[in-house]
């Protein structure tokens, strides 16, 4: 690994140099948003002061600048992600959006009454709640794989949901509730063999590792760009070209369209027929440059990084008897997210006192319900990495965690 200075990092990230309470600010909350650095929040400061105007819509200098900006983006990200071309890179506001869209324009569209469609049991709502709903209208089946004790989708699992009446399979890389990684490329590779499309949620895994499309053969793949370093509002789909050609828009409305007649509409070429309205440029551009920061750190060496603080803070963890942790309990197969409880102690409870201590963290549901559910489990505590977090960080949390009992009366 290239010698990477996390304090050097830290200097460019303004709020993690903040005091709260008169305490120095722990994010550990990553997976839920991740902060940025100057050089995105100066390009987006930048765009406003010198080059705002609508994108493809005018001839002056500022529209022209806006489209050049929003199409540079495009490319930055079809590299990052190795897609084939600029057409199979379209820009949401999110990953939600990303899988609404593919709900109504692909799953309305090709999913028949009987088909199947297979998700896990530890979706975000986000890729679970529109497939409910595609499900409900086509009188398809939804299927969901589970996990067995150690948080894990076995093969054997995974060969028996997706069946020659799978249609589509769409799954998370990483959890977002317990960092498991999932095996996606053999869960590409079995779809595939029965004929059934998938679609990644990258939402976890594409901040943190290298993902490439064409390696993994993916059909479509969502992501958000404010969990990796852009601002809010910016998401991605990703699709084989293939495929993309052949779904309607999920919206109507300007720059989507080629001709527009009284009575009918024809529909503009890939990327633009599914991007309908005035795109968001400030946003592809703050990505833009959340792309460059994280490549010049190398995803190889973030992995790495993250790999270390995440062993690190289970290793500590585990050791605590007071903590009971969730999900697989190793650190290979999984992410820089950790689920976890303080015994006899609400979640909202820890993550309050935590918050005292200047510790961010989440707790709840993580918006998956049904893995809650399945888990016998109401909510969780959630600490995530980001290669900008140290050890000292990690330190500092354990030991507040360790106050959270005796904050509340008992003896230890
Ligand atoms: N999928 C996963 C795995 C997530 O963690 C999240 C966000 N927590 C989403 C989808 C949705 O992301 P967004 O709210 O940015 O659309």
């Amino acid at each position: 690994m290239k010698q990477i200075s996390v304090d050097d990092i830290r200097k460019d990230f303004p709020v993690l140099n903040q005091t709260i309470n008169g305490r120095k600010l722990i994010y550990l909350d990553n997976a839920a948003t991740t902060q940025k650095p100057n050089t995105v929040i100066k390009s987006i400061e930048n765009y406003y002061k010198s080059f705002n105007g609508n994108p493809h819509r005018g001839a002056h200098y500022l529209s022209l600048k806006s489209t050049e900006i929003y199409e540079t983006g495009r490319k930055k990200v079809a590299n990052f992600i190795n897609a084939s071309s600029t057409r199979e890179v379209i820009f949401t506001r999110n990953a939600t959006e990303s899988l609404n869209l593919l709900a109504y324009s692909y799953g309305m569209n090709f999913i028949e009454e009987g088909d199947e469609i297979v998700i896990s049991i530890m979706e975000h709502h986000s890729n679970l709640i529109p497939w409910q709903q595609v499900a409900k209208s086509k009188k398809a089946v939804l299927k969901y794989l589970y996990t067995n004790e150690e948080g894990i989708i076995t093969e054997e699992e995974i060969k028996k949901k997706i069946t020659d009446k799978t249609k589509l399979v769409s799954i998370a890389h990483v959890s977002n509730a317990l960092g498991t990684i999932n095996p996606i490329k053999f869960i590409i590779d079995y779809a595939h063999s029965r004929d059934a499309k998938v679609i990644l949620d990258a939402a976890q895994s594409l901040p943190h590792m290298k993902v490439n499309v064409k390696n993994l053969d993916v059909d479509f793949l969502v992501f958000s760009g404010h969990k990796m370093l852009a601002p809010l509002g910016i998401g991605v789909l990703y699709g084989k070209e293939n495929l993309l050609e052949k779904i309607p828009p999920f919206l109507y409305g300007g720059d989507m369209i080629e001709y527009v007649y009284e009575d009918s509409t024809t529909f503009a070429e890939l990327p633009h027929k599914l991007e309908a309205g005035t795109q968001n440029v400030a946003g592809v551009l703050g990505l833009t440059k959340a792309i460059d920061y994280l490549n010049e750190i190398g995803m190889d060496n973030i992995e790495e990084m993250e790999s270390e603080l995440t062993s690190y803070a289970l290793e500590k963890l585990d050791s605590l008897s007071e903590i009971e942790l969730y999900g697989f309990k190793g650190i290979s197969n999984r992410g820089s997210v950790i689920s976890f409880n303080v015994k006899d102690v609400h979640p909202h409870d820890t993550a309050s006192i935590l918050d005292a201590y200047g510790v961010a963290i989440r707790a709840g549901h993580h918006c998956a319900q049904p893995l809650m559910r399945y888990l016998g489990i109401n909510a969780t505590c959630r600490a995530s990495f980001y290669f900008y977090n140290t050890k000292e960080e990690i330190d500092l949390f354990i030991e507040s965690l360790k106050n959270v009992r005796k904050w509340l009366g008992y003896e230890s």
